[in-house]
């Protein structure tokens, strides 16, 4: 074989008849005027197709027919390696497409090697041609090649590929024929370029086309996510509808998982046909459910119901099936299950764009179960609310009022959902309530608290003031709860009354037996041990009649607030005398006794009447000694929280249990732990609760069984009146 210079090398051109021709002008003058129009006919052709294989079809056709030939290939040169596919032919069998010649194999080769046309300009060459015919084509025209040439196809110097013809029985191509050729290949590579660069354009294109439905799928599924509210059927069904559409995929099916039963139920289908119910798609589910990964199913035939799915898509004409896991928080809801088209792919890129999908369906459903769990939770707090007939007021930090429910609407006549948002101050007006909250917005009360609310209708509420805490710690507002203890009271009245008149009937006798018992008393000295004994018990059994009726009266005088004298008053002081008095008790129990300030300043005066907050200071310490074992230790500390003064007297001794502790203060009340040695009348708290509660102040109690108590006083700080300033 020898290189074809159109210019230099045509006299070398060897001939089959061993003749060699004298070189031919490359003129267009040298061709038929048909020729040319073939030519010319074939370039349009050419120009006119739009892929690289139609166009590389008609060359192989055209240049062909041109010449006579009987067969024709083009190849087109890989990039990468250099070899040459055989892209298609004229008289060529197409399963031969896609054949690799190496770069320096053969006639097309060499053409390619060189960038010149080529000619098989001997016997061994026509040999080899034919070898390669016959691999290409076999039981073709092979034995019958008499002459081969290639000629390359160039753009802009770059060989881009070879159109090699074959011609038969004694035909020889010619130089001439290879210069016409020539003609044609220029428009073949221009053809390729411009194909070429459409593909790319079309494969763009396409990738734009893609990218562009796949954010359009997912924004329409967002958007249908919050169409639907929370109906998650109508989700469901909606973001299937869109998936499948924008996707172009060929159907689907959404299943949900029962967050009780846990059972997985298809609830949206989608060109599925109908009268399938192919257990294999639910068991798919569940297995990907289950796996909480996305799964694909096409060949897999490990297990029965894969064969049974893709025996399905088979039957139904679908491609792959898609099951991805609906999880929100880590929760499973659901499955969202697609089916592809035939021959669809789904790659990385589809699958991201599916799973972006299912993200937002699985947000989507469990927030529309969040959301009906909270109302359905809500509808049983208002039915609970609703039909209770306490009375709850619910309170933010400030005071204004977030909840109330209609026996607070009966009780303080008002209606709620005029007053929701509104101070608790300017929608009821009530002073011991309205009281109760200040105190608590002022001190942020974090304790709970407990006080008799009286009606204008002589109803008595008890209302119980309890903080919420937020999970933060943060102190959020306050519920009042009350209850109607009208009967209650009217109840302790009566036993009141009658203990009272008891009293003040039992007084004259009493302090009769008391005189006459000191008349006896100075005859002592003649008793005998039994008479001696005799007379200590009922001087003993009276004295603690008298103290039970003096304390009766005074708490009955206490509660008229007879006497009750409010001035400035130095509560140090008055603890002082209290600790300095009861110091000797104290040392006879061989306990410690003693006083703190805990302020930096001094201790404001606060509002009240020394001689009733003497009782107060008294009453405690007195019980937190008599409470407290031998040897232990008893302390009563005052200082200033916001614009009130705490007194706390802690002791550490007996405690008292938490069921206790609720009803201290009431009259009569003596805690179980208590043994019946430590006498006492159970009125010494009532006594406290009441002198403090008239001074606007709180009393409460902190203990631990075994550990002791805190007993805390807090009364407001003296504040001048404005007409005794400066
Ligand atoms: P009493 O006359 O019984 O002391 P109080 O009204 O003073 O009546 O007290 C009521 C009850 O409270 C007591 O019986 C006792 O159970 C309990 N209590 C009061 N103070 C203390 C304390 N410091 N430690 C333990 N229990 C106490």
């Amino acid at each position: 074989m020898s290189p074809l210079d159109p210019t230099a090398n045509r006299s070398s051109i060897d001939r089959r008849d061993g003749r060699s021709t004298a070189p031919q002008a490359l003129t267009p003058g040298s061709f038929t005027r048909d020729q040319i129009e073939a030519v010319r006919e074939a370039a349009m052709a050419i120009t006119a197709s739009l892929t690289v294989e139609q166009v590389l079809a008609i060359v192989a056709e055209r240049a062909a027919k041109l010449i006579g030939a009987a067969a024709s290939l083009v190849y087109l040169v890989d990039s990468l390696t250099g070899e040459l596919r055989l892209i298609t032919g004229f008289d060529v069998p197409e399963q031969s497409f896609g054949f690799m010649l190496k770069p320096d194999e053969d006639l097309a080769g060499h053409a390619a090697l060189s960038s010149q046309p080529q000619i098989a300009s001997d016997a061994t060459m026509l040999a080899e041609i034919m070898a390669t015919f016959e691999r290409i084509a076999p039981k073709s025209v092979a034995p019958h090649i008499s002459s081969a040439a290639a000629v390359p196809l160039i753009y802009s110097r770059q060989v881009l590929g070879v159109l090699e013809v074959l011609a038969i029985d004694g035909m020889i191509i010619d130089a001439d024929q290879i210069a016409l050729l020539q003609l044609l290949t220029p428009h073949a590579a221009t053809a390729v370029i411009h194909a070429q660069l459409h593909d790319r354009n079309q494969q763009v294109m396409n990738l734009l086309e893609m990218i562009n439905d796949r954010s359009a799928a997912v924004s329409s599924v967002g958007q249908a996510v919050i169409n639907a509210g929370h109906d998650q059927t109508r989700m469901s069904a909606e973001v299937l509808t869109r998936t499948i559409a924008s996707l172009h995929l060929a159907g689907g099916k959404v299943f949900l998982e029962d967050p009780v039963t846990h059972h997985l139920a298809g609830i949206a289908s989608e060109n599925l046909p109908k009268e399938d119910s192919v257990a294999g798609l639910e068991l798919a589910a569940a297995h990907c459910l289950s796996i909480h990964q996305t799964i694909l199913l096409q060949n897999m035939s490990a297990q029965a119901w894969t064969r049974e799915v893709t025996q399905w898509l088979s039957d139904h004409h679908f491609g792959r099936l898609v099951c991805i896991p609906l999880i929100a928080d880590n929760e499973p809801v659901g499955v969202l299950q697609v089916a592809a088209k035939i021959n669809q792919a789904l790659e990385t890129g589809m699958l991201d764009t599916l799973h972006i999908i299912a993200g937002q369906l699985a947000l989507g459903v469990a927030n529309a179960r969040l959301f009906g769990r909270v109302r359905a939770e809500q509808q049983q707090l208002a039915a609970i609310l609703s039909s209770s007939s306490d009375v709850l007021i619910g309170l933010d930090a400030n005071g204004n009022i977030q909840l109330a429910n209609p026996a607070a609407e009966r009780a303080f006549g008002f209606v709620a959902r005029t007053v929701i948002g509104q101070p608790l101050q300017r929608a009821i007006l009530n002073v011991a309530l309205n009281n109760a909250v200040d105190t608590a917005i002022k001190s942020k009360q974090r304790q709970p608290s407990g006080m008799e609310i009286p009606l204008a209708d002589d109803q008595t509420l008890f209302c119980n003031l309890s903080p919420i805490i937020d999970p933060v710690g943060q102190l959020a507002g306050w519920v009042a709860v009350m209850q109607d203890i009208t009967h209650f009271k009217e109840a302790e009245r009566s036993k009141t009354d009658m203990i009272l008149t008891a009293s003040h009937d039992l007084r004259n006798p009493v302090n009769l037996t008391l005189g006459a018992l000191d008349l006896l008393g100075r005859s002592a000295n003649n008793f005998d041990a039994m008479q001696r004994e005799a007379y200590a018990l009922s001087l003993l059994g009276v004295h603690r009649i008298e103290a039970l009726i003096s304390n009766l009266l005074d708490l009955e005088r206490i509660e008229q607030r007879i006497g009750l004298n409010l001035t400035k008053c130095d509560l140090t002081e008055t603890a002082r005398s209290v600790v300095s008095e009861m110091r000797l008790p104290a040392q006879q129990r061989d306990q410690k006794l003693w006083l703190t300030l805990a302020s930096t300043g001094d201790i404001p005066h606060v509002r009240g009447d020394a001689q009733r907050l003497y009782q107060v200071i008294s009453n405690l310490v007195s019980n937190s000694i008599k409470y407290t074992p031998a040897g232990g230790e008893v302390s009563v500390t005052i200082w200033v929280q916001d614009d009130q003064v705490r007194l706390d007297v802690r002791d550490n001794g007996v405690g008292i249990p938490a069921e206790a502790q609720v009803r201290l203060f009431q009259r009569f009340y003596r805690a179980p732990n208590v043994t019946a040695e430590e006498q006492g009348t159970g009125l010494g708290l009532a006594i406290v609760k009441s002198i403090v509660e008239q001074h606007g102040g709180r009393v409460w109690v902190t203990s631990a069984v075994g550990k002791g108590s805190t007993f805390s006083v807090a009364l407001p700080i003296w504040q001048e009146p404005p007409n005794e300033t400066g």
